[in-house]
C-alpha cells in the first residue's frame, strides 16, 4: 500500500470526492470540510499551478523531460486562512491566474503526463496522510487514496456542468459563450477519461451522486450523513 494506512490517520478520515469538471466538487468540498472541521485539498488547483508554470516557462505539454525538470523546481502550496485557500506557485499567489479557460485547457493536457502525476501524487499523499482531509479530484479514490474511508463520485449532465462553469466565468467577466463552455467541459472530460495515467474513473466502492437536479444543500446533507455514519462505525469498531 503506497498511501498511509487508515490505522495511522490520527486526525480523522480520508474522504475522496472525484468527478468530472463542473460537477460542483469545489463548492461541495469546501462546505463539507467546514461542517466537519476537515482540511480541503483541491488537487485540481495543484495541476493548474503546474500548467501555469509550464505556460510561463514555454514548456510544451508533451515534453516529459522538460516537465520533469519543471516539476523539480516548482513549489506548489495550498495555503489556508479562515475564509479561503490561496494557491502559491513558488511563493506567488496564483489563485486567480490558474482559473482562466486557457489554463483549464492546458491543465487537461499537462495532467495526463506521467512526470507531473508522479510528482503531485507524492505531495497529495503527504498532505492527506494524517487524515481529517477531503481531497477533490479525478483519481483520489482510485489512485491517490484507494483505501480512503469514504469515496464519492459527484457528477451531473454535461449541459448542467457547462452551464455552471459558464455562470462562474461570466461573473468574472470572461468573454466566452455557453456553447463554448459546454464544449470545453466535454473536451476536458474526454481527455481525463481517456488518458493512460490515472484516468477519471469512478472507484468500485464510491457512492455515486448525480447533482443535476439536486441543490447544494441536498448534496451536502447526503454526504454529511454518510461521513458521520462512517465516523461512528470507526469509533465502535
Ligand atoms: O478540478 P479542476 O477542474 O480544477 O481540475 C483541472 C484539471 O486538472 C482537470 O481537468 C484534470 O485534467 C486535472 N486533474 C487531474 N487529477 C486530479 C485533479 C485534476 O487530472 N486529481
Amino acid at each position: 500500500m503506497n498511501s498511509s494506512s487508515p490505522g495511522n490517520r490520527e486526525n480523522g478520515l480520508v474522504i475522496a470526492i472525484d468527478g468530472p469538471s463542473g460537477a460542483g466538487k469545489s463548492t461541495i468540498t469546501k462546505l463539507l470540510a467546514e461542517r466537519l472541521g476537515y482540511i480541503h485539498i483541491d488537487t485540481g488547483a495543484m495541476f493548474r499551478a503546474i500548467a501555469l508554470s509550464a505556460s510561463r516557462s514555454g514548456v510544451r505539454p508533451d515534453d516529459d523531460a522538460a516537465l520533469t525538470e519543471l516539476c523539480s523546481r516548482t513549489d506548489v502550496v495550498l495555503q489556508r486562512s479562515n475564509c479561503c485557500c490561496t494557491v502559491l506557485l513558488n511563493g506567488e499567489d496564483v489563485s486567480q491566474a490558474i482559473r482562466t479557460p486557457e489554463i483549464s485547457a492546458l491543465t487537461s493536457k499537462i495532467s495526463a503526463r506521467k512526470p507531473v502525476r508522479e510528482n503531485l501524487l507524492i505531495l497529495q499523499r503527504r498532505m492527506g496522510a494524517s487524515g481529517g482531509v477531503i481531497l477533490e479530484g479525478r483519481d483520489i479514490g482510485t489512485v491517490v487514496f484507494p483505501d480512503a474511508e469514504v469515496k464519492f463520485f459527484l457528477s451531473a449532465s454535461a449541459e448542467e456542468r457547462g452551464r455552471r462553469r459558464y455562470l462562474e466565468l461570466a461573473a468574472k467577466g470572461e468573454s466566452i459563450t455557453l456553447e463554448e463552455t459546454i464544449a470545453a467541459v466535454v473536451a476536458r472530460d474526454e481527455n481525463d477519461e481517456k488518458r493512460e495515467h490515472a484516468p477519471l474513473r469512478c472507484a468500485d466502492d464510491a457512492i455515486v451522486i448525480d447533482s443535476t437536479r439536486l441543490s447544494i444543500e441536498e448534496v451536502l446533507e447526503t454526504m454529511e450523513k454518510v461521513v458521520r455514519e462512517r465516523v461512528l462505525e470507526r469509533k465502535t469498531a
